[in-house]
């Protein structure tokens, strides 16, 4: 096989009804175009042809890909799941997900910049990677244990193994389970462990001996010297250690008595996850999402015991606790939702923070075991719990409606955007775009004064002058559209090298434009895999990789305009900081945004024109065949 730079070189592809073990070289997927991570799951996903079935169809492919950056020193750590998602609602949408950990540079160093799985065995196994040796092996003696435990089998098993696992969530098809590696780095959204449990796999086990080949090795020093001197600038692993939404009296319990150590994904100097272990309840750690578990609670034995658990069944920590106890809070504030209701309607015991004498550990653990046994409504994930309940409560419709406030599009709790740009996104993505959201806290509706000048002028905004973001008419002032263009093709890139959401804000708004995260990524992937890349190419890049996602749900979920909105709810009120959104403004939104795109304003869908002009021409090609050309 010939040499590659940055790339591993192959894509291993394992069908699980069969047994057949294939190797592909990457090159068949135009890695310098697609680049790898989510870019370069789209790619094999529509060169498989975007199957148009259910989440839990073997057909379904489950995708991941790491990144030429991956297995570097730096921020680069991580990989992407890319799948059809059971948690997408009302649909079963192709979408994605982030994770970090050992996992992908291990598969980077047994030579695979992507792993397939399609098919479904007959009974649980898992994949056994060492370099070139692949092997499909019985799993039955994992099946039922919990994440920890499985890996820790594992890691005596496939000695010097990473492993990618499920917990009993994704055995039990709930819509809620993540594919886990160590303890918290998490494929999170998605419901991508219950896909992994759907083709009875408990584990992808990775052990590489193997390197990444530098093409300019001299340079790429020069540039972990910036990664150097940029992680002492950077505070992010102070600030969520100990747990970034605890109180201060919580924060100051856990620093003093539990907090360990820190550590993080491969390479990482951040090492942003904390290390906490309370004696009898056990060890564990908390980053970003999961310590949301530290506002549920004053007690901090019942946060730490609900969060190991969430960790250890597999169940997705974010969607479970800023979703169904905020929307109960909330309905509970409101009088929808009485503290007797909780127990005889909804089946869990009562907290008191919903009227009732129940602990939270009682709550929670009751919750998170519901959610792992595969115990519907509550294993389906916030819409179809709600939904479970609209037309079976006099007050369902209620609760629904406040979860549609929590809510606003494709089935995924908010992440807080709170702008109008925001907003476009949400609506034109198939998930929760979470990874920009804090491209929007940073952007200049915030008019966050170190944001560096040039980044306001990108927008065409007056330097510093300050506006608020609940004005709607402001936030169209202030080009809504560009910022949702430039934040999704800048998500498509950074999901892609991969460079990690956590340590890159910086670099692209307090630095200067010298080294903004553009310059230093285009920089740093020339030196890595030989190729002349600059700023505009990988820019371009980035909008490939856009109008591919956009494509793809063109053509498997005939995505159109219309589909692209939010829940009602956010046209007849405010919510957050922001709205009602006036909806003719919005749609005027969308408009400019289709022409920004060069997509076709009528039905969204991308142009001959734009795709060829990305070299996508086959992609137009098809979706002439099929009607959905713009
Ligand atoms: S900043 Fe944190 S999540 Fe991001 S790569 Fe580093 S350790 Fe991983």
């Amino acid at each position: 096989m010939e040499k590659t730079y940055g790339w591993a070189g192959k894509v291993l592809h394992v069908d699980l009804t069969n047994g057949k073990i294939e190797k592909i070289p990457t090159s068949d997927y135009k890695p310098e175009e697609f680049i790898g991570g989510v870019g370069l799951n789209a790619k094999i996903f529509w060169e498989l042809g975007c199957p148009e079935v259910g989440a839990y169809e073997p057909d379904n492919p489950l995708i991941i890909s790491a990144g030429p950056l991956t297995g570097i020193y730096g921020p680069f750590g991580r990989a992407e799941v890319g799948s059809i998602s059971p948690q997408c609602y009302p649909e079963e949408l192709f979408t994605y997900s982030g994770f970090g950990g050992m996992f992908p540079a291990e598969m980077k160093y047994a030579g695979y910049d992507s792993i397939f799985i399609t098919g479904k065995a007959e009974k649980p196994v898992y994949l056994s990677i060492i370099d070139d040796e692949v092997k499909v092996k019985d799993a039955r003696n994992l099946w039922g244990m919990d994440t920890f435990e499985t890996q820790e089998k594992l890691m005596t098993d496939e000695l010097g193994s990473s492993n990618l696992v499920i917990g009993p969530a994704g055995e039990n098809l709930s819509r809620m389970a993540v594919i886990l590696n160590e303890t918290e780095c998490a494929a999170g959204q998605g419901g991508f462990g219950a896909v992994m449990g759907s083709k009875n796999l408990k584990a992808i086990s990775a052990k590489g001996t193997g390197g990444i080949n530098i093409a300019d090795p001299n340079s790429l020093m020069e540039l972990i010297k910036v990664i150097v001197e940029e992680n002492k600038k950077s505070h992010f692993a102070t600030l969520s250690r100990p747990p970034i939404f605890a109180s201060q009296e919580l924060k100051d319990i856990f620093a003093d008595r539990y907090y360990k150590k820190q550590y993080g994904c491969y390479g990482c100097p951040q090492q942003c996850h904390s290390i906490h272990e309370i004696k009898g309840i056990g060890r564990g750690s908390v980053s970003c999402a999961n310590s949301f578990w530290w506002t549920i609670s004053t007690k901090p034995e019942d946060i730490w015991e609900a969060n190991i658990l969430s960790q250890k069944l597999g169940i997705n920590s974010y969607e479970t606790i800023a979703g169904i106890p905020n929307i109960l809070t909330q309905s509970y504030a409101r009088g929808i939702l009485k503290s007797e209701d909780v127990r005889d309607d909804l089946g869990l015991p009562v907290p008191p923070w919903l009227g009732g004498t129940d602990s939270d550990h009682d709550f929670l653990t009751a919750l998170l075991g519901k959610i792992s046994d595969g115990e519907k409504p509550y294993s389906e994930g916030l819409a179809r719990f709600f939904e479970y309940f609209e037309d079976k409560l006099e007050y369902g419709n209620e609760l629904m409606d406040v979860y549609k406030e929590l809510s606003n599009a494709h089935g995924y709790h908010t992440h807080f955007m709170n702008n109008l740009a925001g907003e476009l996104h949400k609506a034109v993505d198939t998930r929760d775009p979470y990874n920009s959201c804090h491209d929007y806290l940073n952007m200049p509706v915030l008019v966050n004064p170190l944001v560096h000048d040039e980044v306001m002028e990108h927008f065409g905004l007056p330097v510093f002058e300050q506006y608020k973001i609940t004005d709607i008419s402001k936030t169209d002032y202030q080009k809504a559209e560009t910022m949702t263009v430039w934040v999704q093709d800048n998500q498509s890139l950074k999901n892609s090298l991969p460079v990690c959401e956590f340590f890159s804000l910086p670099f692209h708004f307090y630095n200067s434009p010298e080294m903004d995260l553009r310059v230093f990524e285009s920089r740093m992937l020339s030196a890595v895999t030989g190729l002349s890349i600059d700023t505009s190419s990988l820019e371009t890049a980035g909008e490939r990789i856009t109008n591919l996602l956009r494509s793809i749900m063109v053509k498997r979920e005939n995505r159109a305009r219309e589909s692209d909105t939010l829940n009602e709810v956010y046209f007849k009120k405010a919510i957050y900081q922001i709205g009602p959104i006036d909806k003719e403004k919005f749609e005027q939104l969308k408009d400019r945004f289709y022409q920004l795109r060069g997509w076709a304003v009528e039905t969204g869908q991308p142009t001959r024109a734009k795709l060829e002009e990305l070299g996508l021409k086959d992609v137009a090609d098809e979706l002439a065949n099929i009607n959905r050309l713009g």
